[in-house]
């Protein structure tokens, strides 16, 4: 039993903690390539968000983890079958009513920790904050926080050699063998300023994608699977403490 994860204590470890800081890990439940399962970023969410919070954990933070929430907007993937779509402002709902119980409940600081592109939690951080005054709210795109170039051959960013690496080193039972997967080729858009990034719009995943894929997996290891989620975990784990430790009328030097 982990006692800084909630779906695994008790009612007799909760009631004598004071916890500062909530966690609360976003996946999606989707189509990963031919070969990852469709609940690959749940098992990065989960697994990251506990492994941190283990860091953050011994050094002294009372943080707590929240069960992931294993759906994400999948608003691009409406017809890859059983892509199951949450809406932003069904998320918005959600957040709502887990920062009323934290708000109510004085636990006053909430990280949502995120795996998954499609989740954009900022502009909710934004509104949050003027609903809950007394809450601190922030948010973190988990593959972020390190460099993947320092760990991965090719870039890419969905079932790629970075999220292959990481399924490979954390459920390699469910990855397919690599005679199946697919090379995870995508098209560009052929407007250059979206491909420039500075102009937006979402894209139509199934025409962009045969095999739902972005990025070559073909590169992909168990072992740097093994290294990107260690560093994730410290740096991470790092984030965690310091979020959980901090004054937050005091943030800034
Ligand atoms: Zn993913």
């Amino acid at each position: 039993m982990r006692p800084y994860i909630l779906a695994e204590t008790n009612w007799l470890a909760i009631q004598k903690t004071q916890f500062e800081l909530a966690i609360l890990p976003w996946g999606a439940t989707e189509a990963h390539n031919y070969h990852l399962p469709y609940s690959t970023d749940v098992i990065e969410a989960d697994a990251l968000a506990a492994a941190a919070a283990k860091v953050a954990w011994d050094k002294g933070a009372k943080v707590i983890v929240l069960p992931t929430i294993p759906f994400g907007v999948n608003t691009g993937q409406s017809d890859i079958y059983l892509d199951i779509n949450l809406n932003p402002s069904t998320q918005f709902a959600i957040l709502c009513d887990v920062a009323e119980t934290l708000n109510r409940q004085g636990v006053h600081k909430l990280l949502i920790f995120n795996a998954h592109g499609g989740n954009d939690f900022k502009a909710m951080v934004r509104e949050l904050g003027l609903k809950y005054p007394a809450m601190f709210f922030c948010t973190a795109f988990c593959f972020g926080s390190v460099d993947k170039k320092e760990f991965f051959e090719e870039a890419g960013d969905h079932a790629d050699e970075m999220e292959t690496s990481l399924l490979l080193h954390l459920r390699p039972e469910l990855v397919l063998p690599k005679e199946q997967w697919g090379d995870g080729k995508a098209k560009k858009n052929k407007i250059r300023s979206f491909s420039e990034g500075w102009l937006w719009t979402e894209r139509k995943w199934s025409q962009v994608s045969a095999d739902t894929g972005i990025g070559n997996p073909h590169f992909a290891t168990e072992e740097k699977g093994e290294k990107f989620f260690q560093a994730m975990t410290h740096k991470i784990g790092e984030a965690f403490y310091e979020v959980a430790k901090a004054d937050v009328n005091q943030m800034y030097q």
